[in-house]
């Protein structure tokens, strides 16, 4: 059976990067299913070639769909440089938007500033914020950076508003509504918007 690389959620196209991921998040679909659409499993036998992810991506034709998501069923900064490389492909192929579901722990998987490096490529960034505090955040998504994980992730956050047009934040609803509306307000704060999703 064929990998699956590249799917379809509503009217986005979803590439799937690879299933490594340097947390263990309590509400993670992964732990429940084997993927998104039925028959289709996202895990993979091997992680894809630029070739094989951008030739899936011209058999998909992403002309008509609203945009394009790195997402995956795992972590894709795992594979900086392939989703850089495919956001390069498709900006220079395709009109369509980019957006890039991570954990935002990227900065300490690379030991570097990452944010930059996407300019350009990704349009819209959504950053799992998942808790109000580093506390709290360590034990829902289990990073296994540590307890200095969480402001890792707001570092990248906030260096993120210099490089991508638009930034979010998002919060799983697995956690109480006193909480949700600490981690609106920590979001507030840095000027970045806050969405609340529910667990799949
Ligand atoms: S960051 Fe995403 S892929 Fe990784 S464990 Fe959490 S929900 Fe799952």
């Amino acid at each position: 059976m064929s990998d699956y690389y590249v799917y379809r959620v509503d009217n986005g196209l979803y590439i799937n990067v690879t299933n490594r991921c340097s947390c263990n998040c309590v509400f993670c679909v992964r732990k429940s299913s084997d993927g998104i659409n039925q028959g289709e499993s996202l895990w993979l036998q091997k992680e894809p070639s630029l070739e094989e992810i951008t030739q899936d991506i011209v058999t998909a034709d992403p002309t008509g769909y609203y945009e394009v998501v790195f997402c995956g069923y795992g972590e894709p900064t795992e594979c900086l440089e392939t989703v850089l490389d495919v956001a390069k492909f498709i900006k220079k192929n395709y009109c369509i938007p980019i957006r890039l579901n991570t954990n935002g722990l990227s900065d300490l998987i690379y030991g570097c500033s990452t944010a930059k490096e996407m300019e350009g490529l990704i349009d819209t960034i959504s950053i799992s914020l998942n808790a109000p505090t580093k506390e709290e955040y360590l034990s829902i998504s289990n990073p296994r950076f540590g307890l200095g994980s969480f402001d890792a992730m707001l570092q990248f956050a906030q260096d993120c508003k210099k490089y991508i047009p638009n930034v979010l934040f998002t919060v799983v609803d697995v956690i109480d509504s006193e909480k949700i509306e600490t981690c609106k307000k920590l979001a507030a704060q840095m000027n970045i918007e806050c969405r609340i999703r529910t667990k799949i």
